[in-house]
């Protein structure tokens, strides 16, 4: 309510119990005009506050677009951050400051380990603590007879965020390969400069890799055609083995399924062969069958190993996805395929098939599996 009607309000009041007043010492209007003074400037100071106060320094940064971050103050209206929100431009100025100040992070981290490490080598001199096992060197890498090509030729078609889970995977991969008992021969074709920053920036020790070719080239300018199996989760024809002497396309891409049928249709066009693995023989994804670059290569190390798809996939493919999919038995889907071909009076003779029912064996299987 404005003071002004508080006022008008109070004088009517007083007008109406003016006999009220009269026992008091003051006048009651003088009594009431008091009280509507004080009232008024409590009301004035609350409506504007700093109306004719001085802007804080806070403010007067604000307007003129000067911002503190990381300690540092900044002017958000340079050009360098035009089109661009303030949460927009304090997120790009933090991950400045962060990779600015990797080096001292790294030296702060190593000099805690050094001091780790020389604190508990006192410990095992006073003989408080065990010294450590030995560890065994590194095995040499046994390498198989198959290949893989990563084709990174697909950069243009990823987020700066899907680039780096890119190259992410491509770690993965490596590191999978240096410990798996059969490894694979790797080469990374059209490493392009983006992939290459990534790299550098992230994991700078990929120039000492061992086994893996980072080529600029693309696969076919490397490798013969006729030795090549594009891997593809849309391919009609089914990978039933890895053959030795071949090699075998992942397309290095990360696009949550945005552009179908990519890998497929590019080597359709190039002539040359392709194939998916042999998921859909043993589970029932629930998803679609399309996997993650480092699950592909994985689930071919893991069969090289086991000579067994089932045991690769298992291995590989993540819980959560294996949830909500169901394990194919092979007896049963082969009995099951028969009962299809009686039905329809294809079978030749009767099938002693039990009359399974397959969603309680599938659902059985499925939780001993999970
Ligand atoms: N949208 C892309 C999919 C990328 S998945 C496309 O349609 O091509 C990354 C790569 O993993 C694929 O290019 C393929 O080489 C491999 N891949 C994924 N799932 C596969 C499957 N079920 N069988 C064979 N290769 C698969």
């Amino acid at each position: 309510m404005h003071w002004r009607s508080c006022k008008y309000e109070a004088f009517r009041i007083m007008r109406k119990w003016s006999h009220k007043f009269m026992t008091s010492d003051q006048s009651p209007s003088v009594f009431v005009f008091r009280q509507l003074s004080n009232c008024r400037n409590t009301m004035e100071a609350a409506d504007s506050p700093r109306k004719d106060s001085p802007a804080t320094p806070e403010e007067n940064s604000t307007k003129k677009g000067l911002r503190t971050v990381n300690g540092v103050q900044y002017d958000f209206n340079d050009p360098r951050f035009a089109g661009m929100g303030t949460r927009a431009i304090k997120r790009l100025l933090k991950q400045e400051h962060w990779e600015a100040t990797r080096d001292e992070r790294t030296k702060i981290q190593r000099e805690k380990q050094r001091r780790k490490k020389e604190e508990r080598q006192k410990l095992v001199e006073e003989g408080v603590l065990e010294p450590r096992p030995k560890r065994q060197r590194h095995q040499e890498m046994s390498l198989s007879n198959v290949g893989v090509v990563i084709d990174c030729a697909f950069t243009s078609y990823m987020s700066e965020k899907e680039l780096h889970s890119m190259q992410s995977q491509i770690v993965h991969c490596y590191s999978k390969n240096r410990t798996a008992p059969l490894s694979m021969k790797t080469s990374i074709t059209s490493f392009d400069e983006a992939l290459r920053t990534t790299f550098d920036k992230k994991t700078s020790s990929w120039t000492n890799w061992k086994n893996v070719d980072f080529l600029t080239e693309t696969y076919d300018e490397k490798f013969d055609k006729d030795n090549l199996i594009y891997l593809s989760a849309d391919s009609d024809n089914v990978a039933h083995e890895l053959e030795d002497g071949k090699t075998y396309i992942i397309g290095g891409i990360v696009d949550k399924n945005r552009y179908k049928g990519l890998c497929q249709n590019k080597a359709v066009e190039q002539g040359i062969k392709t194939a998916q693995l042999p998921i859909g023989e043993y589970i029932h994804m629930a998803s679609r069958k399309v996997l993650t670059v480092n699950q592909v290569y994985e689930i071919m190390l893991k069969w090289l190993e086991y000579r067994d798809w089932k045991r690769a996939f298992m291995d590989v493919i993540p819980l959560r996805k294996l949830k909500e999919s169901v394990i194919v038995d092979p007896k049963q889907e082969e009995a099951g395929s028969e009962e299809q071909k009686a039905e329809k009076g294809e079978a030749e003779e009767a099938i002693d098939a039990p009359q399974a029912n397959e969603d309680d064996a599938d659902s059985k299987e499925k939780e001993a599996t999970t």
